[in-house]
């Protein structure tokens, strides 16, 4: 490793951030070396402030229809041969009972822009499953609202949100999305969710179409400066029935030498090795944790809609009960000397 490798991460880890400049540099001459310097750095911030506890997040794909068309995503408007599907509330509660039984305290209620889903039935929802389970966290991941749905959505009891920036550069994100979708707008939210009390998750795909080193740049640029309490980033994966079906896929590389980065830039943070990431390398999740991940978000869903949940080609785990999730995921963790935690595993970042 040369030794302007080793000066900037250590140097990122004193600061919590770098110039433009020299965020370039740690990215356009990274290196195996400086990757495992990165990772040993990262590792020991995290066994700072988590020690060796994974958390785990119940994840409830209740909705596959979507408003929006998003050139990357499986699931957009316009891929007519998307089988749709929508849960009913009775069968998101069961997801939760389930769940609750197998030692999850965080819900996560995922699904495409679906109109059915009004704010009233919504926060309906999120009012029944937080009396149900008051010891328990409910994160919504549900796209873009009004300041007014989300302070309703708060209101009626939700803690957390995940809400991708998706390319904190606008001429990414327009390379990523049809016009009527806007940065401005994405950014918009995150900060509403913020002001609202919400604790907030931004993120990205690693390896989009058209994305560049500067545009990463840009992306940690942004989560320096919005400070969110969960950052979710993810290799970007082809879907056959998109725009982008020919598209290279994002390496596990990249997206392992990213994790470390944001746990240097935010020690705190919440951070999922995703399932992107194992489903790219067999072991792509424990090698995001090994890198400075300290999350990981086991699939809920009914085994009769997993594989409609379809954002990308090839995405693992379709076939498994809650609890099969479960377990595997308990093994890769113990594999590597981490465990899985029953808590709610709230970010230790102060607000
Ligand atoms: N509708 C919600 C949830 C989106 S799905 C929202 O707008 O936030 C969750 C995430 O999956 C997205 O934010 C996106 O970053 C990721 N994703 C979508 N398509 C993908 C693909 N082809 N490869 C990898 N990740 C993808």
């Amino acid at each position: 490793m040369t030794g302007g490798q080793k000066a900037l991460i250590d140097k990122l880890e004193r600061q919590g951030t770098l110039s433009r400049d020299e965020f370039q540099a740690l990215l356009d001459f990274r290196t195996q070396e400086s990757a495992q310097y990165l990772f040993e750095r990262a590792r020991a911030i995290r066994h700072a402030v988590y020690g060796h506890d994974v958390y785990m997040r119940g994840l409830i794909e209740f909705t596959n229809y979507c408003k929006n068309d998003c050139y990357y995503c499986g699931i957009r408007r316009r891929n007519r041969q998307a089988e749709r599907y929508r849960l009913t509330k009775e069968q998101i509660l069961d997801c939760c009972a389930a769940g609750y039984e197998l030692g999850f305290r965080t819900f996560v209620l995922q699904g495409g822009e679906d109109p059915h889903y009004t704010d009233e039935r919504m926060v309906d929802i999120i009012r029944a499953i937080k009396t149900r389970w008051p010891d328990c966290a409910l994160t919504l991941s549900i796209g873009e609202k009004s300041r007014g749905t989300y302070r309703s959505f708060r209101e009626a009891g939700a803690d957390r949100y995940l809400l991708r920036h998706e390319a904190a550069d606008a001429r990414h994100y327009a390379q990523l999305h049809p016009a009527e979708l806007s940065l401005e707008n994405r950014k918009r939210c995150l900060y509403d969710l913020k002001e609202l009390g919400f604790q907030v998750g931004c993120g990205f795909m690693v390896g989009s179409p058209y994305q560049t080193n500067e545009c990463i740049v840009e992306d940690l640029l942004f989560i320096r400066e919005l400070q969110p309490h969960m950052v979710g980033i993810g290799p970007f994966i082809p879907h056959h029935q998109t725009p982008f079906a020919a598209a290279q896929p994002g390496t596990m590389e990249m997206t392992l030498f990213l994790l470390g980065v944001i746990r240097l830039m935010l020690p705190g943070v919440l951070l999922p090795a995703t399932t992107a990431l194992g489903t790219i390398h067999p072991t792509g999740r424990e090698k995001g944790i090994l890198a400075g991940a300290n999350v990981v978000m086991p699939n809920l869903s009914p085994t009769s809609v997993r594989d409609k949940y379809m954002l990308y080609d090839n995405k693992i785990c379709t076939g498994d009960e809650a609890a099969e999730c479960r377990m595997c995921l308990q093994r890769r963790v113990e594999s590597i000397g981490y465990r899985l935690t029953v808590s709610r595993g709230d970010s230790k970042i102060e607000a």
